[in-house]
């Protein structure tokens, strides 16, 4: 077992936790309601999210980015958590937003999503989606390949439409969580690399069909990043072809987009840069390289997934049992697990806990919080010190869960997913509702009819 200082947080890291979340009399309150009420109306697990800290996320960004004025684009990414009421937050905050599949375009129409502030990825979009991008007016396209170039072309030319294109470009900068390798990245499923030439050949052939208009280049170099570098190797090598496709075409694009990436705080271990210091370095560095070329400053573009929606929620979990192998490990099980949070399986991900629903002055143990699913991976968070006395009953919070947990939710076990809950002012309301078996039970197309159900010749056999 690590050896962590065993330390019980009364305190809750600002870098880890929602904005407006504290402990009043000892029990965490989120937006003012307190977690104990929001069990017993919503059940458990539930996310737990605030509101008020995730518009404000939005606003941050929206200013950093300058988004929403002459050279700024802010980019929500809706795969890190999307619904109907996020996605007009997201609106209404000034911000635009990235999906990239059909059923998060459905999301985006549901809300009422201005389509010409949408940008639609994937590396496969399908035939049906490209037709639906085209009808529906997305603002931007991003091409990922040769074929979707044509395919895209010719369904913009048949609906009448000039579709606006970015193209998304394989810088050959790999960011991953503290440093980038400056080999390996070109091996990857997504975009038109930059060294082998197929970005420099998209552009020609964008360029040599009327019915796409070429707005600009697309990068994303990875995710959880918590420094500038790779970001800053990209945007120099994004503006170097930008003066290429000058000097071949004579022409200047207008857009750059760098992505999304940016790091949160899971534990306080992690050390997330501020949005604002990224903003200014990279506009820096963009400034000065377009300097350097004589290239008028383009649009900077950036789809923030985890940033925004990643610290603003917490999941809450009801304590089931409390195994102790003595010597071993202490395992407290939880009602949710990996189809809530596969992070922890997925990527070996560290997460926090807290003993949500009473303080207590029992001296802290390291344990291993574990889900309910039967698989021995399904841990959501290694190696937390808790109360000595936690018990069956009690409520556990885990914050910076509100990235790619309920979005990448799964049935597993046949499991319903957990609700969305918004709080706010001491008001909850339901965004996303629990999922039920009724709900899981209706893709089941046996339905009710048991005439399958015939056990009468396993009978007669056991009795031959
Ligand atoms: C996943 C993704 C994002 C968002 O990434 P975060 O790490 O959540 O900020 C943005 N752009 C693209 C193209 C992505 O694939």
């Amino acid at each position: 077992m690590t050896m962590l200082q065993p330390r019980v947080d009364l305190t809750l890291d600002p870098t880890v936790w929602p904005r407006t979340a504290g402990r009043v009399g000892g029990v965490l309150a989120i937006g003012g309601v307190d977690v104990r009420d929001l069990a017993l109306e919503y059940g458990t697990p539930a996310y737990v999210l605030d509101e008020d800290d995730f518009r404000e996320r939005c606003r941050q960004w929206r200013v950093a980015f300058r988004a929403g004025a002459a050279d700024g684009d802010v980019y929500y990414a809706g795969k890190s958590f999307l619904c109907v009421a996020v996605a007009r937050w997201v609106a209404a905050e000034g911000l635009s937003l990235d999906v990239c599949t059909g059923g998060e375009l459905a999301v985006a129409e549901r809300a009422g999503f201005p389509a010409d502030r949408i940008l639609f990825h994937g590396n496969n979009k399908s035939v049906e989606e490209l037709r639906r991008a085209v009808t529906t007016g997305v603002g931007r396209v991003v091409l990922d390949s040769f074929e979707e170039l044509a395919r895209l072309a010719f369904i913009a030319e048949a609906a009448g439409v000039r579709q606006r294109v970015l193209i998304r470009v394989t810088p050959g900068v790999e960011a991953h969580t503290h440093s980038y390798v400056a080999t390996g990245q070109e091996d990857q499923k997504f975009g038109f690399s930059l060294a082998a030439g197929a970005a420099a050949e998209a552009v020609r052939r964008v360029l040599a069909l009327p019915s796409l208009e070429l707005v600009g280049l697309h990068c994303h170099i990875g995710s959880q990043i918590f420094d500038t570098s790779g970001f800053r190797l990209a945007a120099h090598r994004m503006v170097g072809l930008l003066a290429e496709v000058r000097a071949e075409h004579g022409v200047e694009l207008p857009e750059l987009n760098l992505g999304g990436g940016l790091g949160i705080a899971y534990t306080s271990e992690d050390a997330p840069l501020p949005v604002e210091e990224v903003a200014d370095r990279l506009r820096a560095v963009v400034t000065a390289e377009c300097a350097t070329a004589g290239l008028a400053v383009p649009r900077l573009g950036v789809e923030p997934g985890r940033a925004v929606s990643g610290p603003t929620t917490v999941t809450l979990y009801e304590v089931g049992t409390v195994k102790e192998l003595p010597g071993l490990r202490t395992y407290v099980s939880v009602d949710g697990g990996m189809s809530d949070n596969i992070r922890t399986a997925l990527y070996d991900a560290h997460y926090t806990a807290v003993l949500a629903s009473r303080t207590s002055t029992a001296p802290p143990r390291v344990v291993t919080v574990c889900g309910k699913h039967c698989e021995s991976g399904d841990i959501v968070v290694h190696d937390v010190a808790l109360a000595a006395d936690l018990a069956p009953g009690d409520l556990l919070a885990v914050p910076a869960s509100g990235a790619y947990h309920r979005s990448m939710a799964s049935n597993y076990n046949h499991v319903p997913r957990p609700p969305v809950i918004a709080v706010r002012n001491g008001q909850a309301r339901v965004l996303v509702r629990r999922e039920t078996e009724d709900d899981l039970l209706r893709l089941d197309a046996a339905g009710l009819d048991t005439a399958e159900l015939d056990t009468e010749d396993l009978d007669t056999e056991d009795e031959a």
